[in-house]
This record gives structure tokens, C-alpha cells and sequence, in this order.
């Protein structure tokens, strides 16, 4: 099992990192993507992944920092993905409209830099989405040549149905495991297995009997359970299916 997503260069993990992957590993989960949401934090990830060889991350700035965003940036980050095997991805990137942390017309523009970015460079893009799926999929149609999951997939499942038929893949994370979360629960149902990635987004969002605690990799199993359940598949299915998938989107 592997963690698609999660952010072990958040402070969180400052004080117990072996710790943390040690127990993922005694949880089955051998490997784990680790996210950048700015290029202090992605020089932060390279460095985790440099010491740990189940560890792969990706480069990128998030939305909420797109208004931090420099015109030398873009070039930073590709000499980034350029000096590291272990960078797979560029992200996260993409839209957030709940927050609204950045301007939105910032959001946009550092986002196509990014996915011109991920273009020349042959990797895949780890899209965040957050009630900005029209303009998101306006923005991606002009990028067909880059594979593109877009990570905790709290979206309806007619909002993304496009983009799941072209390829892109959803990543979900334990808020499908929510009493709530109904929709995004049809979103797994109607969404076909050979697109489905499992992620924890740790140290946010951990499942129930952890929520409001610190979320960490060994809990991406509570995930695959859900997906188990609503699937009608064994939870053998889903590791197998889920991992296969993570290693052919990060090319791990
Ligand atoms: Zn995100
Ligand atoms: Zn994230």
C-alpha cells in the first residue's frame, strides 16, 4: 500500500519522522509521495526523500501561496525537478476558491505556469481543487499532454466524469470516510478502479478514531477500507489496484 499524498515536510513530522514511517511500514504501507506546497517546502521534501528510499515527492506551490509567487520561480522549481530522481511530480497545484488565500487571477496564472512547467518536463501534475472545478477544467483542457490527478476528491461525481474518461486519476482521502461525505462516496462508487489513488493528506484530515488528531501515513489503510466497502472489493483488491495505479502516475 503507499500513501499517494501526504506532507511530510509539514512540522508536524518535525519531531518523529522515522517513527512515522516506521509505523506506516508496520501497517503495510511501504511507500509514501511526499507534497511540496512552496519551493521552501519542496527543497524540504527533496531532502526527506533523499534520506528515506521509500520516499518520492513532488515540486510545486500551492493556490493559497500563489500571491508569493516570484517571476524566477518557475525556473527555481525546474532546476529542483531537474537535481533529484526521487521528484515524480509537479505539485500541488491548482485552484482554491473556499479560502481564497491568493487572488484568484494570480491562482490561474500560477497554475498554467506550472502545468507548462510539468509539460517540458514530462512529469504528471497533483491538482488541488476547492470549488473551482469549471475554471480548473477550463484551465486543464489546454494541457491534454500532462497526466493530472486531482488529490482529496471532494467533488460530485458529474463535475469530474470529463476528465476521469480522459484519464485523469482521483485521489481520496479518510474525508470519504466522513458520516457527511455521501457524494464523495457516489464518486468512488461511479469512478472506475484503474483511476482511483488512496492518500492521506497527512497531517490534515485524519479518520475516525483519529479525526482531529494528526493524520500520518499508516492510516491511508482507514481509506482503502472505505474504498473496500463501497466497492464491494476485498481490501486485497483495493492495496493491489491502488498501488499499481500510484506506480504508474508517479512512474515510481
Ligand atoms: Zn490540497
Ligand atoms: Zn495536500
Amino acid at each position: 500500500m503507499i500513501d499517494s499524498h501526504c506532507h511530510l515536510a509539514d512540522k508536524a513530522f518535525a519531531g518523529d519522522l522515522a517513527a512515522v514511517l516506521l509505523r506506516a511500514e508496520e501497517h503495510g504501507v511501504h511507500s509514501a509521495v511526499t507534497i511540496a506546497d512552496s519551493l521552501q517546502e519542496a527543497r524540504r521534501c527533496m531532502e526527506i526523500a533523499d534520506e528515506y528510499e521509500q520516499v518520492f515527492c513532488t515540486v510545486g506551490v500551492h493556490p493559497h501561496n500563489a500571491k508569493d509567487w516570484q517571476p524566477d520561480d518557475g525556473k527555481q522549481l525546474r532546476m529542483l525537478a531537474l537535481s533529484s530522481p526521487k521528484v515524480r511530480a509537479v505539485g500541488e497545484i491548482g485552484l482554491d476558491y473556499h479560502y481564497d488565500h491568493s487572488p484568484r487571477d494570480t491562482q490561474r496564472a500560477v497554475f498554467r505556469e506550472q502545468l507548462t512547467l510539468a509539460a517540458a518536463l514530462s512529469l504528471p501534475a497533483v491538482v488541488h481543487c476547492r470549488e473551482a472545478i469549471q475554471d480548473l477544467k477550463e484551465i486543464l483542457t489546454a494541457f491534454p499532454a500532462v497526466p493530472f490527478v486531482i488529490h482529496c476528491c471532494t467533488e460530485v461525481w458529474e463535475d469530474v466524469a470529463p476528465l476521469v474518461e480522459q484519464g485523469a486519476y482521483l485521489g481520496f482521502t479518510a474525508i470519504a470516510t466522513y458520516p457527511k461525505s455521501e457524494d464523495i462516496r457516489r464518486t468512488i462508487r461511479e469512478c472506475p478502479m484503474d483511476r482511483v489513488l488512496i492518500e492521506t493528506d497527512a497531517p490534515y484530515l485524519a479518520p475516525a478514531p483519529h479525526r482531529g488528531g494528526r493524520n500520518e501515513p499508516a492510516y491511508v489503510r482507514e481509506v482503502a477500507k472505505l474504498i473496500a466497502e463501497v466497492k464491494s472489493l476485498s481490501l486485497a483488491e483495493v492495496d493491489a489496484i491502488t498501488t499499481k495505479n500510484t506506480i504508474a502516475f508517479y512512474r515510481l
